[in-house]
């Protein structure tokens, strides 16, 4: 592993971009690769857990399932929002049980359901009249969740186009559910991912105490409470993860307070399915030229076409289905014969690899002028990337590399699934005292928040 060997090295804890360096340098490398931060991920976890303590996480396997993503959140013990049998799967194997898994796809197929049910998943969410008869025939154990149609309009990718009854058929469907004998335990939402308004779930919130009462009146037991994704998970978003998490707190506190009048605490569970909040900073994207084209333009200037190793068919096609605009930072290497600042700026359009003209990263931004095989990296690519990339036209996604601090190896080394977090990283041999449980509190003690 780089680090360790870059820590002797350097005397210090080395930087996301020394691992890009020591990577394009040692391997000699020429194919795209994304560097894992795996402190921020759990530097994200201890925040989630410090800022919104009543609310328990379950990661949105969609959102980026790569194997070190889902070992560390599993030994986390963090729970799973599953959206299909496959992801049901692969978060068992892990060793993850039932009960922290929501199946979270308020449209399933049928051998789904009776698949979740073999299983023991027994949490699942609805938001129409027909997925309750197909639950109440396939499913007899399962305990539902009714997604709501919230405001979304303040989202990036909004969601209540496909999903979320409208809170006016609430009634109706907790009435249809009661009629043919399925249990009915709570209510969730999604505000809509890339939620940019922390007013979403302040309102969501008391929508979703709106559906409570309703239930309570049927005679359910109304005990679990979603609050979807949405969260920010980037550096620079309109609104902070520590804002939403405040809002969040309040509109619990107002519509679900943690203990009634007399003192009692509450019986009910809160849980949220947040995806790109836990790993979208974690993962930085370094991609090399692999042609350049100079287009004259009408003013005689010289417009700049670069094509590089991954495109909208690989990690990029978040430009398309996320809406997310990436941001291309030429590689610079400081022992450079000619720093970046003093070559010429054009004009330049980057594309993808592929023979697609749809393949296009982005558009008509100013950069210096680069050369074929210099690298281009982008930051904060964790999110819907990987998870929907393709190899067409022959081209493979990207490999991944570590970046694992000495200190933070130290914690990883006491985690119960530690050996095969180790085989991903590829450090077999490192002694290890592995706990039988993972306690949080203790072993997130040495990771910094900021
Ligand atoms: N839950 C459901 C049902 C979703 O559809 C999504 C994203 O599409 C998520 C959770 C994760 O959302 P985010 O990545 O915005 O946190």
């Amino acid at each position: 592993m780089k680090t360790s060997v870059l820590e002797q090295l350097y005397g210090q804890t080395p930087t996301v971009d020394d691992i890009i360096r020591e990577t394009i340098v040692s391997d000699n490398c020429e194919d795209a690769f994304y560097v894992v931060d795996i402190q921020d991920i759990l530097r994200k976890h201890k925040n989630w857990l410090l800022k919104m303590p009543r609310v328990q996480p379950f990661y949105a396997v969609k959102c980026n399932s790569t194997p070190i993503v889902l070992e560390l959140l599993a030994s986390l013990g963090i729970g799973f929002d599953c959206a299909s049998k496959a992801e049901i799967d692969s978060i068992l194997s892990l060793g993850i049980s039932p009960k922290n898994i929501i199946y979270a796809n308020p449209c399933k197929t049928k051998s789904f359901i009776k698949h979740a049910a073999d299983v023991g998943v027994d949490v699942m969410t609805f938001d129409n009249e027909l997925e309750l008869y197909k639950v109440a025939q396939l499913h007899p154990n399962a305990r539902m969740v009714l997604r709501i149609k919230v405001d979304d309009s303040h989202s990036v990718c909004r969601l209540g186009l496909k999903f979320g009854a409208d809170i006016e058929r609430a009634h109706h469907l907790l009435q249809t559910a009661k009629n043919i004998g399925v249990n009915i335990i709570g209510c969730s939402f999604h505000v809509g991912s890339g939620c940019e308004s922390s007013d979403a779930y302040t309102e969501a919130i008391s929508n979703a105490k709106y559906v409570f009462e309703l239930g309570r009146e049927l005679g359910f037991d109304m005990t679990f409470l979603d609050i979807g994704g949405g969260f920010p998970g980037t550096s620079i978003t309109k609104v902070t993860f520590d804002e939403t998490a405040k809002a969040v707190n309040e509109a619990l506190d107002l519509h679900f307070p943690a203990t009634d009048e007399f003192g009692n605490h509450s019986n009910i569970t809160i849980i949220a399915e947040p995806g790109r909040y836990y790993v979208a900073s974690a993962f930085t994207l370094a991609t090399n030229i692999i042609a350049k084209r100079a287009v004259p333009m009408e003013d005689q200037q010289i417009a700049m076409m670069y094509y590089l190793n991954d495109g909208v068919y690989g990690s990029f096609n978040c430009t398309i289905f996320d809406h997310w605009e990436v941001h291309p930072i030429p590689f610079h290497f400081e022992n450079c014969d000619d720093g970046l600042q003093l070559r010429q700026n054009h004009l330049t359009t980057i594309w993808g690899p592929t023979c697609d003209s749809m393949d296009c990263i982005k558009r008509d931004i100013v950069l210096p002028e680069l050369h074929i095989g210099e690298w281009i990296i982008f930051r904060e690519m964790g999110a819907y990337t990987i998870a929907a990339g393709s190899t067409f036209n022959g081209f493979k996604m990207p490999s991944l590399q570590y970046h694992v601090p000495s200190y933070t190896l130290e914690m990883l080394q006491k985690l119960p699934n530690w050996s095969r977090i180790s085989q991903i990283l590829d450090i077999n041999g490192e002694e290890s005292t592995p706990m039988d449980s993972f306690d949080a509190d203790h072993c997130l003690e040495i990771i910094p928040v900021h």
